[in-house]
């Protein structure tokens, strides 16, 4: 039961052959044996209550198709009876009097919670180092990391703890773990799923969205997860959409474009050879490939990493110890008070990038970094959308190399930026894009880790990048190979 996907479940349920309950009792119990560090909290009692209504519902013969199907939450979105943490010590005792739309909606469905999932600290980073409560480690191969920032909610799928979790992902945070933990995932459209109760990192780039097995489940979850909020300035008033729709529509006459700079200096072979094998299956299936450039791609990285840190520099100085959160005990006077307390609270990456945030903001340096990057951004925008003149989708690897190993990349922050080489531009783009397993490559001595392939969509495709990856992973079984202990 643990290996089935969302879509197979849903139908377990509906045919009575599984119940709720024994669905989270199954999962709560690989849980509380996992010792990948990917859960920040659990609450069984609560988890079992929610079961026990989705029981009744199905029961009563009214149940949503997610009705009954557990999920675990990243811990950047605020849950009203689970810890948010964001995987800080500025909120390790925080509990919320609210949940995010996010959960609200998932909730609202019927899903069950399984609890809160690790992450690098508010979400920055790319290997889930940066947690307060230390790394998650990736179910392929232990000495590895998983990726980040959502670390959490994609080794929880790879391990077959949850069929599903959701995930944010600001410069890369679904795409970058789903992939180098052999899973799916998928970043919306800017503005199409509510911001609302998901802990700000940087709001003008952050987007949630599920990570799962297949394209398929992550259809089924996004579906539920998005659509228009009142509670966000950003979100985007458009119809609902039953993103399972396409799904099944044929690959014939898909242009996929192919852009130059995403092969160059830098990518690991064995991470090129996947991408090029899956591209070379797409062509089989009817597609054609059509060579297009995104020339401002290596800009993406310090535009980003200007942009990323001002906006955050500015979000998180709502933690002072004066509204919530940690709070420094001895202090002098007011001043004494803020100083110890985000000295206490924040860890050195969050830290960094408020010194950068607050320098590219300031006075003298603003239009000489912030502008600048603001600038940037819009080239690389212009550039996707003179790419989506030749073609449907573009396509490319997510990850520069497969994961490395815990440890390997602490001490040079700049090595982890430039992993993000792949991801980022969707973000300043605001386009959606996902991440399908495609493929093996390994580090020195050690076990097989996963690859991911990159489909980029334009604006409001998601539909049409999810009917791509299904295509795909109807013909190819990456998806849905296990990581030997956690196979039937
Ligand atoms: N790795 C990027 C960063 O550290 C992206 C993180 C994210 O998407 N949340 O900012």
């Amino acid at each position: 039961m643990h290996t089935k996907t969302v879509s197979a479940l849903s139908n377990a349920l509906r045919a009575k052959t599984v119940s709720a309950t024994e669905l989270s009792q199954l999962f709560l119990a690989r849980i509380r044996a996992s010792t990948h560090n990917a859960f920040l909290h659990v609450d069984e009692a609560l988890t079992l209550a929610q079961a026990k209504e989705a029981d009744k519902r199905i029961a009563k013969g009214n149940a949503h198709r997610l009705t009954g199907i557990p999920v675990a939450h990243k811990d950047i979105f605020v849950t009203r009876h689970w810890r948010t943490t964001a995987a800080s010590n500025m909120l390790a005792n925080y509990t919320s009097p609210f949940d995010a739309t996010v959960v609200e909606k998932l909730s609202a469905a019927g899903m069950v919670t399984l609890g809160k999932l690790n992450c690098d600290e508010f979400a920055m980073g790319s290997s889930n180092e940066n947690s307060f409560f230390g790394p998650v480690k990736n179910p392929w191969d232990t000495a590895a990391v998983t990726g980040g920032s959502s670390g959490g909610s994609a080794a929880a799928v790879a391990a077959r703890l949850t069929p599903a979790s959701t995930a944010t992902d600001t410069g890369g945070s679904i795409r970058q773990p789903a992939a180098l933990c052999g899973a799916t995932g998928i970043k919306p459209t800017y503005g199409r799923v509510s911001r609302y109760g998901m802990i700000a990192y940087a709001s003008s780039l952050d987007q949630a969205g599920p990570i799962a097995k297949t394209a398929e489940d992550c259809a089924l979850l996004l579906t539920d997860m998005s659509g228009f909020d009142t509670r966000d300035a950003t979100s985007i008033d458009r119809p609902a959409e039953d993103f399972t729709r396409q799904l099944d529509a044929p690959l014939t006459g898909l242009r996929i474009g192919v852009p130059r700079e995403y092969f160059g200096e830098g990518l690991a072979d064995e991470v090129a050879v996947s991408v090029q094998q899956a591209l070379a299956e797409y062509e089989k299936r009817g597609a054609k490939l059509v060579d297009i450039s995104l020339a401002n791609t290596a800009f993406c990285i310090p535009a980003y990493y200007v942009i990323a840190p001002a906006e955050a520099s500015s979000n998180l100085s709502r933690f002072d110890g004066v509204r919530y959160g940690h709070r420094a005990e001895n202090y002098t006077d007011l001043q004494d008070m803020y100083r110890k307390t985000r000295t206490e609270g924040f860890g050195e990456e969050v830290k960094r990038r408020i010194l950068i945030g607050t320098y590219v903001l300031s006075h003298g340096y603003y239009d000489a970094y912030y502008v600048q990057a603001q600038k940037i951004r819009r080239r690389i925008a212009r550039d996707f959308m003179a790419a989506f003149s030749q073609c449907d989708v573009v396509m490319g690897p997510v990850s520069p190399t497969v994961a490395w190993n815990i440890g390997d990349k602490t001490d040079d922050p700049v090595a982890n930026y430039l992993g993000d080489i792949y991801t980022l531009s969707a973000n300043l783009a605001g386009l959606p894009a996902m991440s399908v397993p495609c493929g093996w490559g390994r580090a020195e001595n050690h076990a097989r880790r996963p690859v991911g392939l990159q489909i980029i969509g334009n604006y409001f495709e998601e539909s049409r990048i999810l009917n791509v990856a299904h295509q795909y992973q109807n013909v190819t079984d990456w998806h849905l190979q296990a990581p030997e202990q956690d196979a039937p």
